[in-house]
């Protein structure tokens, strides 16, 4: 792979002349272990605390897509529609599975395809981003005989796939971390031939109410003929999405979970020692987590059901699997589309240092939130379709903290924790010393939690992370 800063070919279709470019910088704050403040609970200090911020970062300005009131799978569909055969679209936006990995590789192998029917001999293609989209795209590209370039605006590879690693040689993840043993079996495999370990996620959910301090123990849906944990939220979850459905108007899922009579039915509902109503909130926070979206935000129509699959969480460097795809491909770092002019003989891209690029096509593979900040000047502008997409489709907020000890605080050897019956923002934690020995637990947020986590000072957050941690200290 070449990963270059200074200098790369440009050229007026498929001829090329030389350019050199000055570098940008990745202006997403770099993630940094975090001095904190003295103990004032049972939860001592964290060796390191790692966070992600995709909130504030303004090469992702969020962290996944969701569909809010009024949008449909139809809107992304018309974002994934190439233009005059020139720009083509690709990402977990505009893809069939978004939110995940393996959606984002496929609309990348899917504009592949398009571009390719109508791309004539020895063409020059120019990819928009180096993320799971732009990696597999330019992959196929490439091994369809076009002449492809990447250009990236951060100065690594990866985007939404954030692998750091420590200086004892252990990764942390900030971005996509886990897969689905049958839906991503070929990540998985994959992962498994670059030698980047992986492990299944298996063991107990524990569930904790903090107003009471009752606690339950549960297995985890995957488990079968067990009962599901969080089974109040998942079933009033059912039972409003069911009713949204037969709706003749789009609601959100909060007015479904209301109008349906779930909410009622989960207040008066109990799990073992634990109330129906705050685990119907924990199930909307754990919903949060995976999509971004708020209850109030989210369609009813098009919440994901809940996964009941196994899943297994990736602990070595998972960008490796980009960098296997980018592997020979010219690969500019630190190098930000501004402008994308395009008409029926070729495209003209416009750097942020000033310079410009001519390529027979283009495809764009940059996150929604930066399509929707227009930090991409289109000219013309994209066709109606496409910005009724852009307006459309919502971007949420998922963030991830990682808090390292140097051993063990909490006795549980559950895998999943969550807290119930409080405003903590943290209410959903992963354990990982059950599955790879190593003291470390994961934190993760989504919604409007996952926003106000992300305004917060780093003694803030480790504040917060030590009180949300506190009531797992005295767990069994
Ligand atoms: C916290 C979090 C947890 C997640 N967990 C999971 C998970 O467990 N499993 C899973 O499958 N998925 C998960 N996802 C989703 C997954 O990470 C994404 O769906 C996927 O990585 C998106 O890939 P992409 O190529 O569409 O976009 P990106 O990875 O964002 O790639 C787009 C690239 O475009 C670049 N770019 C932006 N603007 C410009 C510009 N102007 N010029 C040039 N380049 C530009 C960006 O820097 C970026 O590298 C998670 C996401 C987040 C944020």
């Amino acid at each position: 792979m070449s990963f270059t800063r200074r200098s790369f070919l440009v050229g007026g279709g498929t001829s090329a002349s030389l350019l050199v470019l000055t570098a940008c910088t990745d202006t997403s704050p770099n993630p940094t272990a975090t001095p904190t403040p003295e103990p004032t609970n049972s939860v001592p200090t964290p060796t390191s605390l790692q966070r992600s911020d995709w909130t504030n970062d303004a090469f992702a300005l969020g962290a996944v897509s969701f569909l809010p009131v009024g949008a449909t799978p139809l809107h992304r569909e018309n974002l994934s529609q190439n233009v005059l055969g020139r720009v083509f679209f690709a990402g977990e936006a505009p893809s069939e599975e978004p939110s995940t990995v393996r959606g984002a590789r496929s609309s990348g192998s899917r504009a592949a395809r398009e571009l390719f029917d109508v791309a004539g001999e020895g063409e020059r293609i120019a990819v928009i981003g180096a993320g799971a989209a732009g990696a597999q795209c330019a992959r196929r590209l490439t091994a369809l005989g076009l002449t492809v370039i990447v250009l990236e605006a951060r100065d690594r590879t990866g985007g939404r796939i954030h692998s750091i690693e420590g200086d004892d040689g252990q990764f942390t993840e900030l971005g996509a971390w886990r897969l689905g043993v049958d839906s991503d079996a070929e990540i998985v495999a994959t992962l498994d031939r670059l030698d980047v370990a992986s492990v299944p996620a298996e063991g107990l959910d524990l569930i904790r109410d903090s107003a009471t301090d009752a606690e339950v123990l549960t297995p985890p849906p995957v488990v079968p003929d067990a009962a599901a944990p969080n089974t109040v939220g998942a079933t009033a979850v059912a039972s409003a999405v069911a009713w949204a459905a037969e709706q003749a108007a789009d609601s959100t899922l909060e007015t479904a979970l209301d109008a349906s009579g779930a909410l009622a039915a989960a207040a008066g509902a109990s799990q073992g020692e634990l109330e129906g109503e705050p685990l119907l909130q924990q199930y909307l926070r754990s919903l949060a987590a995976v999509t971004g979206a708020e209850a109030s935000a989210a369609s009813a129509w098009f919440t994901p059901e809940p996964s009941t699959e196994a899943s297994r969480i990736v602990t070595g460097s998972f960008v490796s699997l980009l960098d296997d795809d980018l592997d020979g491909i010219e690969t500019y770092l630190s190098t930000a589309v501004v402008g994308v002019s395009y008409d029926d003989d070729g495209v003209r891209l416009r750097l942020g240092t000033g310079e410009s690029l001519s390529v027979d096509r283009v495809v764009v593979t940059v996150p929604l939130g930066v399509l929707k900040a227009a930090t991409i000047e289109f000219t013309p502008l994209l066709p109606f379709g496409h910005r009724a997409a852009i307006n459309a489709i919502s971007v949420g907020a998922v963030e991830l903290v990682q808090a390292r000890f140097d051993e063990p605080f909490w006795t549980t050897d559950a895998v999943t924790w969550s807290l119930v019956g409080t405003d903590e923002l943290i209410t959903t934690w992963v354990n990982m010393l059950p599955l790879t020995g190593e003291p470390v637990l994961t934190g993760v947020v989504g919604g409007d939690a996952g926003i106000a986590l992300a305004g917060l000072n780093e003694n803030e957050l480790a504040e917060l992370v030590r009180s949300s941690l506190a009531p797992f200290a005295e767990s069994v």
